[in-house]
């Protein structure tokens, strides 16, 4: 895992490498936003592309030397296009909280109304919606005056009726759809239909369900959002980092206000460069188009059926044994355990299934009556569990130490017996499987 070059000269970066390695092996990872990258896009985030500075976009570079790292990039945009029916792209946000910046700045210049904050919507955060869709201390809710619609606590769903009349009272500027924790699938078409009412323009933030969007099992905002966001880290399962997509292509819609750019395309590309990030990162970008590739076979398609499997069965396993499911159940690679019916906190829940070697995070649920560091959910998901190759027998076997581990949070021995068990099953799956 490391070479001896870095054990000599840097022995504490190397064994936190090292360690890191071995809790991702001999644990199981369960955090619905997190993945394993092949080799093979390691290989290329770890490679001399890192050295390159290539400020501009291919062909248009404020820097000499970049014939090659062009190639990377013209390579993962026209993936990206092809991987989700797009007719643009632009891969070089760091992140996607910066793709989602530089597409609410390039739509909407938070400056142009005099110090009046324009409206926008995006979900709430403790409802599943994500710092950048609009709460108060990121940007977004700094910037914009932010209206949060919430999912309906009965059915722990978005109530479609609801966000129409929200919209028509507030009539925003931009609407914000995706999440980081909702199980459920997204009416995107209904949201347009929204956003076309009131003059908004609709902003689609994939980022937690791409790679099912990419292989046709989560319905594609592309027909209908005006923008796409989305990370490529999390069910895509590439490099760190963010991207932007549109079907719109450049020309096509004009954007009032804007003082140079004059299409939405054109206005992010340069919100994005040189708006809010210098140099991009031309190791990350070619990884990107490495795993755009792999995410293009047939073996990806697969991997993300078996993804939304083991999601089922684990809802399943977990509600036979009364586990109450935010929406009791799920449509995706992750669900939200409200454990307020089992009288648990997820702040306790999380810390009892990490010393079982089960590693998830405390989630709000809709409705919670605890902090935010407190909780009363927790969110699970499967995407890394079934890179490294486990099914659906795992998750049975995943729910029923849950189960028993949560029996009583404090007893330190019952979660030493479970994290033996889990770390025998565990090494019985490699760190990346095809
Ligand atoms: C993870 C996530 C992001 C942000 O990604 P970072 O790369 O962590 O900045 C944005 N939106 C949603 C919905 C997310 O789940």
């Amino acid at each position: 895992m490391v070479s001896d070059v870095l054990k000599s000269f840097d022995p504490d970066i190397a064994a936190v490498v090292e360690n890191e390695y071995t809790r991702q092996t001999d644990k199981l990872e369960m955090i619905a936003s997190e993945n394993i990258v092949s080799p093979q896009v390691m290989e290329v985030a770890g490679s001399v592309l890192t050295n390159k500075y290539a400020e501009g976009y291919p062909k248009r570079r404020y820097y000499g030397g970049c014939k090659f790292v062009d190639v990377a990039e013209d390579l993962a945009r026209d993936r990206a296009m092809e991987l989700f029916d797009a007719k643009w792209a632009n891969v070089q946000p760091h992140s996607g909280s910066q793709a989602n910046m530089g597409t609410y700045l390039a739509l909407l210049d938070p400056f142009s109304e005099n110090g009046k904050k324009i409206p926008i919507m995006g979900l709430h955060l403790n409802h599943g919606g994500h710092l950048t869709h609009g709460s108060s201390v990121n940007f977004s809710g700094r910037l914009y005056d932010v209206h949060a619609y919430t999912l309906d606590e009965s059915t722990g769903r978005i109530n479609m009726d609801d966000v129409a009349k929200m919209a028509r009272e507030i009539k925003p500027r931009i609407i914000v759809t995706g999440a980081s924790a909702y199980p459920r699938f997204w009416d995107f078409e209904r949201f347009r239909e929204i956003a076309d009412e009131v003059g908004a323009w609709l902003v689609a933030d994939i980022a937690h369900f791409a790679g099912m969007v990419a292989v046709k099992k989560h319905p594609t905002p592309l027909p209908y959002a005006h923008v796409v966001t989305t990370t490529t880290h999390k069910t895509l399962r590439g490099p760190r980092g963010g991207m932007i997509m549109s079907n719109f292509e450049a020309g096509e819609i004009l954007l009032e206000g804007m003082p140079k750019a004059k299409t939405v395309t054109e206005a992010i590309d340069s919100v994005v460069f040189p708006g809010i990030q210098g140099g991009p990162l031309m190791h990350i970008i070619a990884a990107k188009a490495v795993a755009f590739k792999e995410a293009l076979q047939p073996e990806f398609a697969s991997y993300i059926d078996r993804v939304l499997e083991n999601a089922q069965v684990l809802a399943e396993e977990l509600m036979k044994r009364d586990f109450k499911l935010v929406s009791d159940g799920t449509d995706n690679h992750l669900m939200l355990v409200d454990l307020s019916t089992k009288g648990l906190t997820g702040k306790e829940s999380e810390k009892a299934l990490e010393r079982s070697g089960i590693t998830t995070n405390k989630n709000m649920v809709p409705g919670d009556k605890k902090s935010p560091f407190v909780t009363s959910g927790i969110r699970i998901g499967t995407p890394a569990l079934t890179t490294r190759g486990m099914g659906t027998d795992e998750m049975r076997m995943i729910a029923d130490w849950i189960d028993r581990a949560l029996k009583d949070v404090e007893d330190k021995d019952l979660h030493g017996g479970i994290r033996a068990e889990v770390k025998e099953m565990a090494q019985n799956f490699p760190h990346f499987k095809w």
